[in-house]
């Protein structure tokens, strides 16, 4: 179980071992927001439940945020799991300009999709099936998109992420 560390101003900064997190807990640069009492830590003279969320005590700036490598989950994560046509539960990722016509690996380019509107759209463009984007796919932007952690969360974190996805 790892711990995830929010930044001063809530939003998703890191994932780091509960050892770490304790760390930053006892030396008072982050007090902890939730915690795991079903699986304490016991140290050598104390017992307390292991942390799953903690929050910095201090805001760190991020002085430079490079461009997020596109991936299937990240996709996903971005499109909150839904279609972006029909809006179902979506497991699966389409190009909107087909490969086969020269569409690429891009965040513009990729959306989350649902089996049914993936193996109907197959290799055709949305001109030529009369469909339309629900939303306008673009590059996910801020730190929490480099924790790769938070594309599978811990279910302990899903509090502390609907203002981030
Ligand atoms: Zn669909």
């Amino acid at each position: 179980m790892r711990t995830l560390v929010l930044n001063a101003g809530f939003e998703p900064l890191a994932v780091v071992t509960f050892r770490r997190a304790l760390l930053l807990v006892f030396t008072g640069k982050a007090t902890v927001l939730a915690a795991d009492e079903r699986d304490p830590v016991i140290g050598p003279n104390h017992i307390m439940p292991r942390p799953t969320v903690i929050l910095l005590t201090r805001y760190v700036r991020i002085p430079y945020v490079k461009n997020v490598q596109v991936s299937r989950r990240g996709v996903l994560r971005r499109d909150s799991h839904r279609c972006a046509y029909c809006g179902r539960n979506a497991s699966t990722i389409d190009h909107i300009v087909p490969r086969s016509l020269g569409g690429e690996d891009s965040w513009e380019n990729l959306v989350a999709a649902c089996h049914g509107c993936n193996s109907r759209k197959a290799d055709r463009t949305l001109a030529q099936l009369g469909w339309k984007l629900r939303f306008a796919p673009s590059k996910p932007r801020g730190p929490q998109w480099f924790i790769t952690e938070l594309d599978r969360p811990a279910e302990a974190w899903s509090p502390f992420l609907r203002s981030a996805a």
